[in-house]
């Protein structure tokens, strides 16, 4: 039979997929011989079953009992039991870490019976009262479904204006009568006094959670699969909020925003569970626990430097202290800055911890990207409103919002918001993926808003409490008094917690002044030089740029591009020599297109010896004129307006004109008179293309060209032009390449013939995509991509990454019968997908030789080119 339960004895931190994130490092962590109160974990599997049946698996009940009745063993007390009721929490946890977005239910087995034990046992009324309001409270939200509100309000109708901290046994043992009130008038029923059937319900409510709205919406911007489902934790509690002896923390082993060794987390006494990341209350520095209880916070240092060593990465960690004895709830590979990223990354190199291939998995592209961008001006004199904690670096500039659906709404006009809220929970979630960048008044490094914008790689300052959030009124109040309402200007640098009045200038990252020259001193840079060199030294797929200009293939240069993967002449026909495209078009005899070509020649010929020039030696895939004719012509209503209003005085060119651009009017421009076929169709036009490239290869020290011809279907249309082609080249005496694009899927099936007449291969993604799906690149995605994407259709636009099914299948062709013509073709991507990080490494598995993408993506192509060698997960922090 199937098991669906775990012991944390039986499990262990490699399954995840199982146990997932929490029930398989618990498990670690109890087999390491870490203090972990002993439970048990119900699988995903389970969890799958229930979602796809509508009901639990057969047996399943039988095994949570079996190990509730080992548990109660073990722990010496029953659960629910009148005179010493042992509790426990039932907590989600799924493979990827999706902090707050499920549900988890604290302190189940209280009723009016074991409330009274729990008191006698702990010798402490309150602390038993609390526990109990605190289960009805969360067991009715998240198991009956009733709005929380209903919940903070009566409690803040007690305290008034006191303190919880000031509540007493009394206070709380009315609360718990009103709290059950709350149910009965919500939900018509009792709060559930049976303990079985309250950790029955708990485990049905977790998994459930997996589809609330909110997990929905993280699993879609953090692409994890929505099939995946969530495992359940049942814990044995211990409790933080048993008196000032006690209490509960976060911490991580190293500070996640900049990778610095040292103590970093937040600590709150006499507290319970969620109050930390919560950011209810404010939590004092983890050092301070060295004064409040020394031997935990020598204990604690120790399970931190041994949990770095176990796991040789940035670990975070939930505990708890009952009384002076120090419990471990939770551990994981932590959340991390990109800066951070790759500072940890070379510091454990450097403490023999990993070698530099690991260091080199542990950062990603996109992380790379990041600290790309540029930060503030340190000379700018914005007006400071205060300094919050630094919890999630960058520069964000916006108007300032205070709901999450205000966000959505700005964001929706294009418009760039702050939102600012005092705390946020997860159901603010859209509105941070709508804004630029995050601001709490409330809460530290560890607070809701800290770790999902960190994980989102959003800019995040929070735990400004100089700053009074006044959400309803849409505004708040700096200190001397500066009000910000909604809608003004304020700047955040999530990287010193600084917050200002109005919009602060940026200026480039140190990283992106390494990648233009700039010196290797700061601590970041040099990280990120030893990983970027040693990614270099392991790939094995060259990297290239698509540039059109000397200016464009420098930078690539600096980025450190191989060459050049695609020069897209057309680009050298927009601006001035437009008209002579014009003169093209409309040339009704041989000679007066002779005479436009004649004049284009010595233009192109200058552009290919600059672009030479600046390439140096190094490969230039020059693709011949691709687009249809008509997008060098101007708009056909606009002209014809014109020629109309004009009547009989009307220009003759203008009427030539209308009658071009009437003529080579197309339906389907895209599917129509471009590519290959203009080639075959407009005589001289590629001749003139290569005699330019030939002259100017010709003129230069150090040419290395390549021609490509686009969309070509058949092999007979490359044919012919090819044979033109290396006509001129050999009255030249020029020696260069000639090859195709694979953009069209017939070309794609038929490789093995193109091949005969093509030396290089590149495969053009974003036409190959628009028609393998029949998506017109222009429209869909604007159109109904959305749509596509709620429903599941696709989890990231085919667009942005290659749909290795379909795309990548007719690549994986292509590559395959191509070599089998010509064992020694060259073959590149130069489409969109090229500086994709999951396309990238695409392309390594399929066996191309190169990427070739826009010159600021180079970077992060090289890095992903390194990891892709690589065999390693990496830094698993989801
Ligand atoms: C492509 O189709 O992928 C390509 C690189 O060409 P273009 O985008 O210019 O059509
Ligand atoms: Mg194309």
């Amino acid at each position: 039979m199937r098991k669906f339960v775990y012991d944390f004895t039986e499990g262990n931190k490699d399954l995840k997929d199982l146990l997932g994130g929490k029930g398989a490092n618990l498990a670690e962590m109890t087999n390491l011989g870490l203090p972990v109160p002993p439970g048990f974990t119900i699988t995903t599997e389970a969890c799958r079953h229930y979602l796809a049946e509508g009901d639990v698996p057969d047996g399943l009940a039988a095994e949570i009992a079996a190990h509730l009745e080992a548990l109660e063993t073990t722990m010496g007390k029953r659960l629910g039991d009148a005179a010493d009721p042992l509790l426990v929490s039932v907590r989600s946890g799924a493979k990827f870490s999706m902090p707050g977005m499920m549900e988890t239910v604290l302190n189940i087995g209280l009723n009016d019976a074991s409330v009274l034990g729990l008191a006698k046992q702990s010798g402490n009324e309150r602390f038993a009262w609390d526990s109990y309001r605190r289960l009805i409270q969360m067991f009715g939200k998240t198991v009956l479904g009733i709005e929380g509100e209903l919940f903070e309000a009566a409690l803040d109708e007690l305290k008034g204006s006191r303190q919880d901290t000031d509540l007493d046994a009394g206070d709380l043992q009315r609360l718990v009568e009103t709290y059950k009130g709350i149910v009965r008038e919500q939900k018509g029923r009792e709060f559930p006094s049976d303990p079985r059937e309250q950790m029955e319900l708990a485990i049905r409510a977790v998994f459930d959670s997996w589809n609330a709205p909110r997990a929905v919406l993280y699993r879609r911007q953090e692409r994890i699969p929505a099939e995946l489902g969530t495992a359940v934790n049942v814990v044995a509690m211990v409790f933080g909020n048993i008196g000032m002896d006690s209490g509960t923390g976060v911490a991580f082993t190293r500070d996640p925003g900049s990778g610095h060794q040292g103590v970093y987390g937040d600590y709150l006494q006499n507290a319970q569970g969620e109050d930390v990341v919560a950011g209810i209350r404010n939590t004092v520095p983890l050092q301070e626990l060295e004064r409040i209880d020394p031997a935990s916070y020598r204990e604690l240092l120790d399970i931190m430097s041994t949990l770095e060593n176990h796991y040789r990465d940035l670990c975070d960690i939930e505990f708890t202290i009952e009384r002076g004895k120090l419990w471990m709830l939770q551990t994981r590979v932590g959340k991390r800055t990109a800066g951070a990223a790759f500072c940890i990354a070379t510091q454990l190199v450097d403490e023999g911890l990993i070698d530099m291939d690991e260091a080199v998995s542990r950062v990603s592209g996109d992380q790379l990207a990041q600290l790309m961008f540029p930060r503030f001006s340190a000379t700018a004199d914005n007006t400071r409103l205060t300094t919050g904690m630094n919890a999630s670096p960058g520069a964000a500039v916006g108007k300032a919002v205070f709901t999450s659906a205000k966000a959505v709404e700005l964001a929706g006009r294009g418009e760039q918001v702050i939102l600012v809220r005092r705390e946020t929970n997860p159901d603010d979630l859209a509105g941070m993926i709508a804004a630029q960048g995050v601001l709490t008044s409330r809460g530290g490094k560890t607070s809701h808003a800290a770790v999902v914008a960190r994980g989102m790689g959003k800019t995040c300052v929070c735990g400004a409490e100089e700053l009074v959030v006044d959400t309803r009124a849409g505004r708040f109040t700096a200190p001397g008094g500066v009000v910000v309402s909604e809608g003004d200007v304020i700047s955040i640098d999530g990287s010193t917690g600084a917050v200002y009045l109005g919009e602060v200038p940026v200026v480039a990252s140190p990283v992106m002044e390494y990648f233009e020259g700039g010196p290797v001193e700061d601590e970041l840079v040099v990280a990120v030089d030893r990983i970027m060199r040693h990614a270099d030294a392991v790939r094995r797929l060259a990297v290239r740029a698509n540039a059109d200009t000397p200016e464009d293939a420098a930078r690539a240069r600096a980025f450190g591009a191989q060459g050049i993967g695609l020069c897209r002449t057309e680009h050298m026909f927009l601006g001035d020599r437009r008209k002579l495209v014009e003169d093209l078009i409309l040339a009704s005899t041989d000679e007066e297109r002779q005479a436009a070509l004649d004049a284009l020649e010595p233009l192109q010929k200058a552009d290919f010896a600059g672009i030479f020039a600046a390439m140096d030696g190094l490969p230039v895939t020059i693709r011949l004129i691709d687009p249809p004719l008509h997008e060098f012509l101007p708009d056909y209503t606009e002209l014809a307006v014109k020629v109309a209003l004009a009547g009989d005085a009307a220009d003759e060119k203008d009427r030539r004109l209308l009658d071009a651009v009437k003529r080579l009017h197309e339906q389907n421009p895209m599917l129509g008179l471009r590519g290959v076929r203009l080639g075959l169709v407009i005589p001289g036009l590629f001749a003139m293309q290569v005699r330019a490239i030939a002259d100017a290869a010709k003129e230069s020290a150090n040419p290395r060209a390549e021609i490509m011809i686009p969309l070509v279907g058949a092999v007979q249309e490359l044919e012919s032009v090819r044979e033109e082609a290396l006509r001129i080249l050999a009255d030249k005496g020029v020696d260069a390449m000639v090859g195709t694009m694979i953009e069209v899927p017939r070309a794609a099936l038929t490789a093995g013939q193109i091949a005969e007449a093509a030396e290089f291969f590149s495969f053009g993604t974003n036409d190959l995509t628009q028609m393998t799906w029949a998506f017109s690149r222009d429209d869909v995605e604007s159109a109904f991509f959305g749509k596509y994407l709620d429903l599941g259709i696709f989890g990231v636009s085919p667009f942005e990454s290659i749909d290795r099914d379909g795309v990548g299948r007719l690549m994986r062709i292509a590559v395959e019968e191509g070599r089998r013509t010509r064992p020694d073709l060259k073959i590149g991507i130069c489409g969109e997908h090229g500086g994709d990080p999951a396309s990238v490494h695409f392309c390594h598995e399929i066996g191309l030789d190169y990427v070739s993408c826009s010159p600021f993506r180079v970077a992060v192509a090289r890095l992903e080119a390194g990891r892709a060698a690589l065999t390693s997960d990496g830094s698993d922090t989801r």
